[in-house]
């Protein structure tokens, strides 16, 4: 049995248990370059958190994962068939219900494990933050590793790159694009530069447009990815992850909470 894993397990199991966190990832549904699979983020949203709650359930955590928003927006992607979106007003409104079933339940901490992107949650944590009794984390889990990214990874990535492509090729290798002779069927996931050097250097910023940065939906060469590198990310998170869980499980939601 895998008590945290909410779409695994029971309502015999659930009755009996008490959840103090519950951890709602996020995923999307869109092109990554040739060679993987639509579901890209929403598989890696299922992974890191069944492997983080497994973790943390293990040292001792109350916590639930419950099963992945499968959409999110993809606005600047349209022009790519079949990447599915959800405005960001319609996402925050999905999540605020969600939250509000949580806080229904009894369950004040939910920590909103993103997966992608185009989510931009930070304005929905501020919006419910006088509206809910909830106490909310946002974890966009491929920005917690930023110092360490180079220890394992070679090339920097933004999607469908060297990074996702190893996660892949660990934990669902089935699922990715590859020719008879090993090597993958993406192209180099080169991406074309702005016109305006603020927007190159970040001074200024935009929603990309997304078929007109990339060639195949691609931002970032995925080649060097290997299976290896993945199974590596995958234990840094859950060290990071895992160990947050823990704490916040632990926590008493006091007036000071979460200071
Ligand atoms: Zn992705």
């Amino acid at each position: 049995m895998r008590p945290w894993n909410l779409a695994e397990t029971n309502y015999g199991t659930v009755k009996n248990l008490h959840y103090e966190v519950a951890v709602l990832p996020l995923g999307a549904t869109e092109p990554h370059n040739l060679h993987l699979p639509y579901s890209m983020d929403t598989l890696e949203a299922d992974l890191i958190g069944d492997k983080i709650c497994e973790a943390a359930h293990a040292r001792g955590a109350q916590v639930v994962l419950l099963p992945t928003v499968p959409y999110g927006t993809q606005t600047n992607q349209m022009e790519f068939p079949l990447a599915m979106n959800l405005n960001p007003a319609t996402l925050a409104i999905v999540i605020g219900d969600l939250v509000e079933s949580l806080v229904r339940h009894g369950i004040l901490k939910i920590v909103l494990l993103n997966s992608h992107g185009g989510n931009d949650l930070k304005p929905v944590l501020r919006e419910l933050f006088n509206q809910t009794q909830a106490k909310l984390f946002l974890c966009n889990w491929y920005a917690t590793f930023n110092d360490l990214y180079h220890t394992i990874f070679e090339r920097k990535d933004d999607h469908a790159g060297e990074m996702e492509t190893s996660l892949a090729l660990a934990y669902c290798p089935e699922l990715v694009g590859q020719n008879p002779d090993g090597s993958l069927t993406a192209d180099e996931g080169r991406t074309a530069p702005c016109r305006f050097e603020a927007v190159n250097r970040g001074w200024i910023s935009i929603t990309r447009p997304w078929h007109l940065l990339t060639t195949n939906a691609g931002a970032g060469n995925p080649h060097a990815a290997t299976a290896e590198k993945g199974r590596r990310l995958v234990d840094l998170l859950v060290e990071r992850l895992a160990a947050f869980l823990v704490e916040l499980s632990a926590a008493p939601l006091d007036e000071r909470f979460p200071y």
